[in-house]
């Protein structure tokens, strides 16, 4: 097995060449499927971060920054194709390494092959702006990149978290460092390896693993990077804002999120019912942008709490083969947490779902849970549980639906299922979050749509053109002449 799954070194990629980390240290990787150490990463501390920085700011000032923004795209697309052609290994890669079923780990590799073709194809694509301004003068803003720029990203969608921000960042001339989640990260040293045959500049693309406590927080606090992008958890979140303000520097916070599915009495239940299971139940709940809450008009609460409960007694979680929806979680301690919440829970339990009689024992298999109806305040309601369960809460008017859908800390995603067209309106306007869904919820990878929360889902967007616009900065040239 493992030799087809063609594992990368225990290595970081720092300056087009592979390293230990300088300790000599390294940490087992652990599948969630059987919960067993099947590779080795490096165990990276502050001085492999700092080589990997520099490294970053010498393809910027070099090889890498003298590149014209075609030169750049060519070289990204370029890897897209790479990307194709290595799919089926790296989805393999992925699902041994992260436990999610095969079918997501595909939709992944498509979606990262998509985003190096669109920010590939963008590069040469945002102009600057001549600003009318006094007689004798020519103004220009023009767009720039930051710089180097570092990418803290999760274990959750390892490569489609890696697309969305180390693509953007390269297509606008951006170093990049990659500090990728210990808990799931060879298909991105794979990716490294892709990117060093498709002809990057050694420097262009830097990878270092190793603890987010160690390296992560050497990447966030170093006076080196131009910018950070995160993507996690709240709390290590703040942690990056705090080192991005003692050094001044910008970052986007990519966070959690509370995500709440609306549904009123008038809505396709038929339609909504497959949609609103598979927004909880996609990747075993661990989704910033997870449907994790259900919001139900009273009038269709039995109809439609039945019609989810038979969809979640069908759901199994099994080993992630070709016929897996459900996967295991990703490790012993995410499991544990989600098994707190659900024996914790104060509402009543509506449906469960399996676990496969093939699943290991000391895989991290967790059954999705039904809960309703659940009081809007109480911890089911209110925190991100990262599994495959489900809060929902029944309402009576539009205005409860809507204090209840924004009354979290979150703020990421929304769903609305109605037919009448002025409230599909006027409630997608009040919702506070960075996207809403009308009738649908998810879309795919997404890879063309501007994507963040507000409060404690993070600020700035990622994804679609807007993304350019973070990772590079505006630049004012006024020209008098005579
Ligand atoms: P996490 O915050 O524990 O870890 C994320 C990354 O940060 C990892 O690479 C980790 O090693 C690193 N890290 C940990 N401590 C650090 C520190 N002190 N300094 C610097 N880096 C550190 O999050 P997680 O458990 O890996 O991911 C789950 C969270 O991510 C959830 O809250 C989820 O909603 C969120 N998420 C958000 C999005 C989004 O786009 N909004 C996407 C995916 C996941």
């Amino acid at each position: 097995m493992q030799q087809s799954l063609n594992l990368p070194p225990a290595r970081n990629l720092i300056g087009g060449a592979w390293h230990p980390a300088a300790s000599g240290r390294e940490m087992p990787m652990i599948s969630p499927i059987d919960g067993q150490p099947f590779a080795a990463i490096a165990e990276s501390g502050p001085e492999d971060v700092d080589g990997a920085i520099r490294a970053a700011r010498a393809a910027f000032e070099g090889d890498w920054g003298h590149l014209t923004a075609a030169e750049r795209g060519r070289l990204m697309l370029r890897l897209a194709l790479r990307i194709e052609a290595e799919a089926e290994s790296l989805a393999q890669l992925e699902t041994r390494d992260n436990g999610k079923p095969i079918a997501q780990s595909r939709a992944d590799m498509a979606a990262l092959a998509r985003y190096f073709e669109y920010y590939g194809g963008a590069a040469d694509k945002l102009h600057g702006e001549v600003i009318p301004f006094l007689n004798g003068y020519d103004v220009t803003a023009m767009r720039e990149p930051h710089g180097v720029t570092g990418h803290i990203i999760p274990w959750n969608y390892p490569v489609q978290i890696f697309g969305r921000s180390v693509g953007a960042a390269l297509a606008m001339g951006n170093a990049t460092v990659t500090k990728p989640a210990e808990d799931a990260c060879l298909t991105i040293l794979r990716l490294g390896e892709l990117a060093t045959e498709a002809g990057f500049p050694p420097g262009a693309i830097n990878i270092v693993t190793g603890r987010g406590d160690v390296a992560g927080r050497a990447l966030a606090e170093h006076p080196g990077v131009d910018f950070i992008s995160f993507t996690g958890s709240p709390q290590v979140g703040q942690a990056i804002q705090i080192a991005a303000a003692k050094n001044y520097i910008p970052c986007t916070l990519e966070l959690g999120g509370k995500s709440p599915q609306i549904v009123f009495e008038d809505a396709d239940l038929e339609a909504a019912a497959p949609v609103i299971v598979s927004a909880i139940v996609q990747n075993g709940g661990q989704t910033c942008s997870a449907g994790s809450r259900v919001l139900i008009q009273r009038s269709i609460w039995q109809r439609l709490t039945a019609m989810l409960a038979e969809r979640f007694r069908d759901t199994v979680a099994r080993p992630s083969g070709e016929d897996a929806v459900l996967g295991p979680l990703i490790s012993a301690r995410q499991k544990a947490r989600v098994e707190r919440y659900i024996a914790e829970a104060k509402a009543p339990l509506i449906a469960c779902g399996g676990i496969a009689v093939d699943a290991p024992a000391t895989g991290f298999y967790v059954a999705p849970a039904l809960f309703g109806p659940v009081d809007p305040q109480s911890p089911l309601a209110q925190e991100e549980v990262f599994g495959p369960v489900l809060a929902a809460i029944p309402f009576d008017t539009e205005a409860e639906a809507i204090a209840i859908a924004n009354g979290t800390e979150y703020g990421l995603v929304a769903g609305i299922w109605t037919r009448d067209g002025d409230r599909q309106a006027r409630v997608a306007r009040t919702m506070r979050c960075g996207q809403v869904f009308i009738n649908g919820y998810g879309a795919g990878g997404g890879i063309e749509l501007p994507f963040g929360g507000v409060r404690k889902s993070g600020h700035g967007r990622e994804k679609g053109f807007v993304a350019l616009y973070e990772f590079s900065r505006l630049k004012t040239i006024v020209h008098r002449f005579a």
